[in-house]
């Protein structure tokens, strides 16, 4: 008998239950379309070009491998923070940004839901988009917040829901913490436009509540890692004191890295020194500090113009073979004559996309052609190529019709 003898077994994740569930599938036809990470079209994990260069340069520096402060390395964080906010953001010269390293965007969740759990209190509110990132609700749980969701995707129009999301924003009390995913929303794929995210933020403004943007996939949104940012600078340019995660998994191939970064812009220099203290505090008995290999591959690429300027393109490759899966998956099920409407394939963004199937439609699809996808209808664009995409339209053809 000991502690773990009673420990029930707990249900497997959806995400990697479903891999399981593909690989032990002998049928020739599968494909995996489940889990958020590029596929070149090969349908094999990518490495940039511009990353193996860097690789290259941080083995020849010889470097020690000394502990990072809590903070990480400073010089990541500091083009990370000029990556998002823009190199010649006001809020960056006047000193007011705090900043640091964390465990991926994961990790930078993590840290500001024990940020808001300890200063807000425990139980206070944040509110995320319905649906969102399925790891955010029990990341936000576990930080001791209270999960509440706005209205965000409209399953009729397989779009935005802009009317909701304004009313529930305005229904949350004043200075209120909302969520917000940067670019490329995830699951849906779905993304505010700029005149909307204008008018969001405006009433939030009104509202004095807080923005917390998630930003995963900057640059892999559009292929412009600027075009990408717009939100969150416009917010800021707005006058907003938002927090922001960043990580550098899908649009620097970095996933198991676990590099990202976590801000949040500040009224003047002395507040920003405040809250970057209290993020080392929490940081500290989490887990110490954080690897330094991913924030080494990063900086070399940021602070190097021509290095950055090829991963730019990489980014943009990654995104545009994304992008033409888009239009190959809809235009094959136009060609099939398919009744349903497909235009949301290629209006959203980004490596999900939301097809409006049914969860009886997904799990029939996987039983009849071995493709495997959560039973929201959420498809990784990233697992087709131009050698499956005819297979997933006749697929999905066959039980839409
Ligand atoms: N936030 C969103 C919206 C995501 O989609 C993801 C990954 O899928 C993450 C955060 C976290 O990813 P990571 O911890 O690998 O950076």
């Amino acid at each position: 008998m000991s502690v773990w003898s009673e420990m029930p077994m707990g249900p497997p994740d959806p995400i990697l239950g479903l891999t399981d569930a593909f690989n032990k599938d002998t049928d020739p036809r599968k494909v995996s379309l489940g889990v958020g990470a590029y596929r070149g079209d090969d349908g094999k994990p990518f490495v940039l070009n511009s990353v193996r260069k860097a690789e290259k340069l941080v083995l020849d520096k010889s470097l020690n491998h000394e502990y990072a402060g809590i903070a990480g390395v400073p010089e990541f964080t500091k083009l990370s923070l000029a990556f998002a906010y823009g190199k010649d953001s006001p809020a960056l010269k006047e000193n007011r940004v705090a900043g640091v390293q964390t465990l991926s965007g994961t990790g930078a969740c993590r840290v500001m839901g024990e940020l808001l759990a300890r200063f807000r209190g425990k139980g206070s509110a944040i509110y995320v988009p319905n649906p969102t990132w399925g790891n955010h609700i029990p990341i936000m749980q576990n930080a001791g917040l209270e999960v509440k969701k706005y209205r965000y995707f409209n399953p009729e129009t397989v779009g935005l829901d802009f009317e909701g999301l304004l009313s529930d924003v305005q229904a949350a009390a004043d200075e209120s913490v909302f969520l917000l995913h940067a670019c490329a929303h995830n699951p849906t794929g779905i993304d505010p436009t700029q005149d909307q995210w204008a008018e969001l933020s405006k009433l939030m403004k009104t509202k004095r509540h807080t923005a917390f943007f998630d930003c995963a996939y900057q640059g892999f949104a559009s292929g412009d890692a600027e075009h990408d940012a717009w939100a969150i600078r416009r917010f800021v340019a707005d006058g907003h004191c938002i927090a922001l995660a960043q990580s550098f998994a899908k649009n620097f191939g970095l996933y198991g890295e676990r590099i990202g970064a976590l801000s949040v812009v500040c009224n003047d220099q002395e507040e920003a020194a405040r809250v970057g203290s209290q993020l080392k505090i929490v940081i500290r008995p989490m887990y110490s500090n954080p690897p330094v290999y991913g924030a080494r591959l990063v900086t070399e690429i940021l602070s190097d113009d021509a290095l950055s300027k090829e991963w730019s393109g990489e980014c943009k490759a990654m995104a545009d073979r994304i992008m033409a899966m888009r239009s190959g998956l809809r235009g094959h099920l136009e060609g099939l004559k398919s009744t349903r409407s497909w235009e949301h394939i290629t209006d959203q963004i980004g490596m999900f996309c939301y097809t409006g199937l049914t969860q009886e439609e997904v799990l029939k699809i996987r039983e009849d052609s071995h493709i495997y996808f959560t039973n929201d209808g959420r498809i990784s664009m990233a697992g087709l190529t131009t050698s499956n995409v005819e297979y997933v339209a006749e697929s999905i053809f066959a039980v839409t019709g």
